[in-house]
């Protein structure tokens, strides 16, 4: 098993050459945030993340975290790992000052939510789970429900978990049954079972707020009536110290592919009658929010599928460098020359670097959202970051599995064997494609919502960027070949997305089934983009002094190997995009049975 080794360096790269950081140090709570800053930041986390949390990766996957006497038990080392992330302030860099957090930028909080997750990706759902909390409380919590428990979440000294799913509401959450009857008082008394509840139970902190939906007896039918509700695992005093505990329990924990360490809850609310929640938002609101808690743990589920890239990359990298089989073109013998090893060890790698400028640019995109003075920017920057949250969470996730596939097979036969490592990477990687709306759902979210929203506004501009680039690039050499590339991906992902559009007034059946893969072939193209923007700075930067020479040509080989074997992708998924639903539809439920 190789230990991460934070990619600092390439990190920077993004947020300096690539998304342009430092226009977020232009505004105002930002100020102080400098790249410097934000380098010292980022170097301190490379030290906790793989110092303290990554040593707990594989020992969390054998141990488990386990179900013992009514209370979960996580594995040895969690509990004190997380109390030194708490000490940290690692859990509150982008929060609000107001309430205990750092005020730092959101793309800082998800450089180092990287960090985590490559790490240890079990030991980092705790501390996502709680910022979906964070969000919701911040959006519609009420002054008294902030003051109460808004800081102690933000700082980690609590934790947060977010109810969602039951046996029959899955992705249609509207068809959830968990019920919340008003008391009289203002409180509500929650009564059902949830399942799959991430750290819904744990040892690592105090207590657990969680956030359920319900529904109220006269509610209207599906997702119009449903409510969320603050349900703390310990009863809060109005002085702020813990009281009773609440009627809520886990009880059982799921046995999983992966991301054992990680508890997966069953959970039942109000077995005695006496489960206490607290509405958060209004009455029948509920969806509203409940978007609001996931909208950034979707950009969040994606940067944990680049986390996952990443340490695959690690892994093979290594494996590869010290592998020696076969007769390779290298003195070493090691199967890095081998052309097939190289051309996967590339695509893991050229693929992590564009979900990482997504994923950032996506963050920076929120930033702007939330803190520019000026409205139109703030309206222009909402736009661009809800756009490109289904393509960071579906993209990276299904990159993350692809990753580390790929790493177990440049492994060969060990690559099968638990011992590396490399085994649970491609277990845990698995769930992050499914939880949080699956891709599929995304996809739709992409073709049904946001290609309609503002009258495509955003992904106009996105192509006019994107257009505009690949005209700025030089005709030759290597940034000439990816000119052509991007050139040649826009114009198929243009008249794909012409043909969505048409198809979204007539045929939202033929739009659905080809709504995965358009996703797909836009991002791809994005990626080509970001990594295009980097070869161009890395061009600039050989020009003008030299200086590191061999890492940024590194940066533009990178962009043509991605050019050359990543980008042609796009043409052929154009066609699939636009194929239409008639084969899907044209064999019965019945033809589909195997015949026996
Ligand atoms: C390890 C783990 C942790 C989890 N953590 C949490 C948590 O903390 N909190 C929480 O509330 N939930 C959690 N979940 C639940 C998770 O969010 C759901 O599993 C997920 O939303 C999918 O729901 P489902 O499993 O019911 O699948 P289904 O909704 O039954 O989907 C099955 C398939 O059908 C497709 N499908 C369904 N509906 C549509 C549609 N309308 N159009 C097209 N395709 C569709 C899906 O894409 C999928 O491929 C967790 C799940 C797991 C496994």
């Amino acid at each position: 098993m190789i230990n991460y080794s934070a990619p600092l360096k390439d990190m920077k790269f993004v947020l300096e050459n690539i998304i342009d950081y430092n226009e977020l140090v232009k505004l105002q709570p930002f100020e102080d945030a400098t790249l410097d800053m934000v380098e010292a930041v980022l170097g301190e986390g490379g030290k906790f993340f793989s110092g303290v949390i990554d040593p707990l990766r594989m020992s969390g996957d054998q141990e488990m975290s386990v179900l013992e006497n009514g209370q979960v038990r996580t594995p040895k080392g969690f509990k004190e790992a997380y109390q030194q992330y708490v000490e940290g302030g690692w859990n509150g860099l982008a929060s609000d000052p107001e309430y205990g957090g750092s005020g730092l930028p959101f793309v800082l909080a998800c450089a180092t939510a990287e960090m985590a997750g490559s790490a240890n990706v079990a030991f980092s759902l705790c501390p996502m789970l709680s910022q979906g909390a964070v969000e919701a409380i911040s959006a519609h919590g009420t002054d008294e429900q902030k003051v109460k428990y808004l800081e102690k979440v933000i700082t980690g000294e609590w934790t947060g978990a977010m109810c969602l799913t039951e046996p029959q509401a899955g992705s249609d959450v509207g068809a959830l049954k968990t019920k919340a009857e008003p008391v009289g008082d203002g409180t509500y008394r929650i009564s059902g079972q949830k399942i799959f509840i991430t750290y819904g139970d744990h040892d690592m902190a105090d207590n657990i707020i969680h956030l359920v939906l319900a529904r109220l007896p006269d509610a209207p039918a599906g997702s119009k009536g449903i409510s969320l509700f603050i349900v703390p695992k310990i009863m809060v005093n109005d002085d702020g110290s813990l009281g009773n505990r609440n009627d809520m329990r886990a009880v059982s924990l799921e046995h999983k592919m992966g991301i054992h360490a990680s508890p997966t809850c069953v959970m039942s609310y109000g077995d005695n009658g006496e489960c206490i929640g607290y509405l958060i938002g209004e009455e029948n609101k509920g969806m509203r929010c409940m978007f609001t808690m996931m909208n950034h743990a979707r950009l969040n589920v994606g940067i944990q599928g680049l986390s996952t890239a990443e340490l695959a990359y690690q892994q093979a990298y290594a494996y590869a460098m010290d592998r020696v089989q076969g007769r390779t073109a290298g003195e070493a013998g090691t199967i890095i020359d081998h052309a097939d090893v190289r051309r996967m060890l590339m695509l893991i790698k050229s693929q992590t670097e564009a979900a990482r400028a997504l994923c950032y640019l996506n963050a920076k995109a929120i930033d702007v959202a939330h803190h520019a003075t000026d409205k139109e920017e703030r309206w222009w920057s909402q736009g661009l970051a809800d756009l490109l949250t289904p393509l960071s969470k579906a993209w990276c996730t299904d990159l993350g599995v692809e990753a580390a596939s790929l790493a177990v097979q440049i492994h060969g036969g060990m690559g099968y064997i638990e011992e590396t490592g490399v085994a649970q990477t491609l277990r845990d990687a698995r769930i992050a494609p499914i939880y949080e709306g699956t891709n599929g759902i995304q996809a739709l979210d992409l073709v049904g919502r946001k290609l309609g929203q503002d009258e495509g506004e955003h992904w106009k501009a996105m192509f006019t960027r994107i257009e505009k680039l690949a005209n700025d690039l030089p005709p030759a050499g290597d940034l000439g070949l990816v000119a052509g590339a991007l050139k040649s991906a826009l114009q198929h992902t243009r008249q794909a997305t012409d043909w969505m559009m048409a198809e979204r007034g007539k045929n939202m059946q033929a739009v659905a089934a080809g709504a995965t893969e358009y996703l797909r072939m836009f991002a791809v193209t994005v990626g080509g983009y970001l990594l295009a923007v980097g070869a161009k700075a890395a061009e600039a930067g050989l020009e003008e002094n030299g200086a590191d020479a061999e890492y940024l040509k590194a940066r533009i080989t990178m962009a043509r190997f991605y050019a050359e074997q990543v980008l042609p992708q796009v043409s052929a998924l154009a066609q699939q995009v636009t194929r239409g639903e008639e084969s899907l539809y044209a064999i019965s439920n019945e033809a589909l049975a195997v015949q026996g």
